[in-house]
Order: C-alpha cells, then sequence, then structure tokens
C-alpha cells in the first residue's frame, strides 16, 4: 500500500490532472493495485471509471472494460483519450478490429472495451491469451443481476471469461444496487464478500466548522485542547509542518511531523506511531494520510485551505471512518486564495477553467453562511437538506445581518 500509493497520487495528478481522490475512490484503487476482486457501489458523478482507468495506466497489461451501451464506450473512449490513455472498443461495430486486436497482443492498449456477449466467443478467450491482462472491470454491474434495475442476459456469460483467468482480479461497478442486488453481484461475478465497498458522500459523524485564521498556532493549541484523540494537521509547506509540530509539541501533547522530504525511514516511524497511538497530533502535508488505514482519527484540522474543494474532502474525510463524531476544523485566510489564485496563472491553459471552478467552489464553502454540509454535498451531486445540524453554520448561525453581508460580497464577486 505504502509503495504503491505515492505512485497512485502521481499517477492521478499526471494523468487526470486531479488533485485528490474523491470519497471511497482510493479505497477502491488500492485493493484493484493489490490485486483483490473488488465490487464498488459508488453514486453516479462519484467518478467510477477513475478506479479501472487509473490502475490501467499503472498496472502492466490492458484493463478489459465490459460495458453494455456502445454508445457508453464511446464516450469513455473519448475522455480517456483526451487524457492520454490507449484505449479501443472491440466491438461488431468497429471496422478496425484486426489493428485493435494486433495492438492489444502488442501491449499497446491500457483499455480494451467490449461488450458482454464477446465474452462467450472463443476467438475472443484465444486472444485475451495472448497478452497480459491487468484487470477486468465490469461496469454497470447490476446488469448479471436479475434483481437489478436492468438485468441483461448476455451479463451471464461473463463468468466462464473470468474463471478462465483466475489471477486477474475483478472490478465490477454500479451506481444503483440495493442489498439483494448487491450480494447477487458478488456471487454471479465471483467476488469475496469483503470485497463490497459501498459510497456515500456524506459523512454525518463528522462536524465541520471554518473558521478564518487569526493566530493559528493559538487556534490550534485550542482545538488539541478540546480533541485528546488521534488527529491530522494538514499545514500547506514543509517548513510550516516542522514549525507548528515543534510548537505544538512543547504543550506536552505528542506530536510529529510528517512531509516527503523527511528520511523515509522517519517518515515509515512517524506513520507507524501515529496509526498505533490514540492521542497523537500528525502534523503533515497532503503527503500524508493515502491509504493510511486509522479508523478512530478524532480530528482533521487544516491550517491553511486545501487545494480544492475535492482536496477537502478527502482530507477532512480521514476523520471518523468509525463512524464515531469527529471534526473537522479549516483555518482560513485572504492570503490562501490570493496565493492560489496566483497558481491558477501556471496551470496549463486546458485545465485552468476546472481548476478556477474547483477554487471557486472551495470558495464559496468557505464564505458561505449556509450549511456547510449542503454545500459541500450538493458539489458532489447529492440533493442533501438545507440544514444538517453539524456544522458551524447549523449550530450557531451567524446574524442575519452577517449572512446579508456575505451574500452581498458573493453577488459581488
Ligand atoms: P460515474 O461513472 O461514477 O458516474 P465518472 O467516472 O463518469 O462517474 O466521473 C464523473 C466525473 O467526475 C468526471 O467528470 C470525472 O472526470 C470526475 N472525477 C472523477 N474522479 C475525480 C477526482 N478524483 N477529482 C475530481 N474529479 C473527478
Ligand atoms: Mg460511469
Amino acid at each position: 500500500l505504502d509503495t504503491a500509493f505515492p505512485d497512485a497520487r502521481t499517477a492521478l495528478h499526471d494523468t487526470f490532472g486531479f488533485s485528490a481522490f474523491r470519497g471511497v475512490q482510493e479505497q477502491v484503487v488500492a485493493r484493484v493495485l493489490h490485486g483483490q476482486s473488488t465490487l464498488a457501489v459508488m453514486p453516479t458523478g462519484a467518478g467510477k471509471s477513475l478506479t479501472y482507468q487509473l490502475p490501467a495506466v499503472m498496472l502492466r497489461g490492458t484493463c478489459i472494460v465490459v460495458s453494455p451501451l456502445i454508445a457508453l464506450m464511446h464516450d469513455q473512449l473519448r475522455s480517456a483519450s483526451a487524457n492520454g490513455i490507449r484505449a479501443a472498443t472491440l466491438t461488431s461495430a468497429d471496422s478496425d478490429r484486426m489493428a485493435t486486436m494486433d495492438a492489444f497482443r502488442a501491449g499497446e492498449l491500457d483499455l480494451l472495451y467490449i461488450a458482454p456477449e464477446r465474452a462467450s466467443q472463443p476467438h475472443f478467450r484465444e486472444l485475451l491469451s495472448s497478452a497480459p491482462i491487468a484487470l477486468f472491470a465490469i461496469d454497470e454491474a447490476h446488469c448479471v443481476s436479475e434483481w437489478g434495475h436492468d438485468f441483461r442476459p448476455d451479463y451471464r456469460l461473463l463468468r466462464p471469461l473470468l474463471d478462465a483467468f483466475p489471477d486477474v482480479p475483478r472490478l465490477a461497478l454500479t451506481a444503483t444496487a440495493d442489498r439483494h442486488t448487491r450480494a447477487d453481484i458478488l456471487s454471479q461475478l465471483g467476488i469475496p464478500e469483503d470485497g463490497l465497498i459501498v459510497a456515500g458522500f456524506d459523512r454525518p459523524n463528522i462536524r465541520y466548522a471554518i473558521r478564518p485564521r487569526d493566530n493559528a498556532l493559538r487556534q490550534l493549541k485550542g482545538i488539541l485542547q478540546e480533541h485528546p484523540g488521534p488527529g491530522v494537521i494538514y499545514a500547506p509547506t514543509r517548513a510550516k509542518v516542522e514549525q507548528l509540530a515543534e510548537a505544538l509539541a512543547a504543550t506536552g501533547r505528542r506530536v510529529l511531523p510528517y512531509h516527503a522530504g523527511l528520511d523515509p525511514a522517519v517518515r515509515a516511524r512517524n506513520q507507524a506511531a501515529f496509526v498505533a497511538s490514540e492521542d497523537m497530533v500528525m502534523v503533515a502535508t497532503v503527503a500524508f494520510g493515502m491509504g493510511i488505514d486509522k479508523p478512530d482519527v478524532r480530528f482533521v484540522a487544516h491550517a491553511g485551505v486545501p487545494k480544492s474543494i475535492e482536496a477537502y474532502y478527502q482530507e477532512t474525510g480521514r476523520a471518523g471512518r468509525d463512524g464515531d463524531p469527529s471534526m473537522a476544523v479549516m483555518l482560513w485566510g485572504a492570503d490562501d486564495f490570493a496565493r492560489a489564485r496566483q497558481r491558477l496563472t501556471e496551470v496549463d491553459e486546458h485545465r485552468r477553467a476546472s481548476e478556477r471552478q474547483r477554487l471557486d467552489a472551495l470558495a464559496a464553502l468557505v464564505e458561505t453562511a449556509q450549511c456547510r454540509r449542503a454545500i459541500l454535498l450538493r458539489h458532489f451531486g447529492e440533493h442533501p437538506p438545507e440544514t444538517c445540524g453539524n456544522c458551524d453554520n447549523c449550530l450557531e448561525p451567524v446574524a442575519v445581518t452577517d449572512a446579508t453581508e456575505v451574500a452581498r460580497k458573493l453577488l459581488s464577486a
């Protein structure tokens, strides 16, 4: 895990231009990179494609993607190619099948999209035996189940093919599967029960608070006092990490630093100490956290604004994986946003618009007088209630005059 993840982060950034995984993407990708078969149930828009496209780029061999509709395949093909991923379809509608098969045999494809009926063709099985396969990804996997809302008998042809390659991991993906359907998909596709990962974006046990930063050290000391359990403080630079870790350790709390500039042995030691601890605080850059399994993190604090709303969600999401009450506190300053906007000018032109959008979304989250959770979940395409009762704005609504002031500022921006 620890060796694969820096690479996964690099590939995520270099191939897709994303700064962080969303929701359970990280867990799903980790399983796939470890060769573990998985069923991921993730809402539409959650980013299911990435969970096989990223491993497809990283792993040796081709990822075979099963998709029910040629139109869907072509959408995928376009977006994959736009990211420089080598992808092709092999369907009856394709006139260049010979060239595609040659490319597969030559190991020149990251992704090969097929319709389920192809799975039963002896020719196709022979083809697959002629070059390494990294992964079988089964999109719209609910189609395999009669419990599902869109049963397709052709999906039942997949199992013999999958079983002919027992060493190749399987990744089944769907947005819509109730309990029955999930169990059925697992058994139909031969995925172990513990391979089920279900996403929803809401993390109701995390209390969100976003505060202006006046004196970061004093504010962080206050947070440490309120939260005796394990916590992570994200700081923007290595120097800031070192400085805060030292200052906070002076309070008597066990505090260690973590960033990519530390000796790998020190990094590993600090990480192991944190994972084992019940009260330690890790002050870290965003290099810390990915693929680290510590369910009882009680708070995540940001000493400065994260890169994007996705990064914020990802990083705060490391709190409270055990479901117990946890806290996410962000301390922000206007200078953070000024610096981020400055960084935008250095971004590739074709990415600038989307990066700006993500930054604006983060600014809106920071500035809002409305429910933080509602803003966050809406960003991920959900339709949450207006208030959550577990964020600073719901618990301590600002005076109406202040809210009007904020609204005016937003409108004039
Ligand atoms: P799904 O198949 O779950 O409906 P997609 O794979 O089509 O979702 O992804 C939905 C959108 O989310 C795409 O525009 C994709 O580029 C974007 N996306 C996926 N992962 C991330 C991420 N980690 N950060 C930002 N955007 C992402
Ligand atoms: Mg999809």
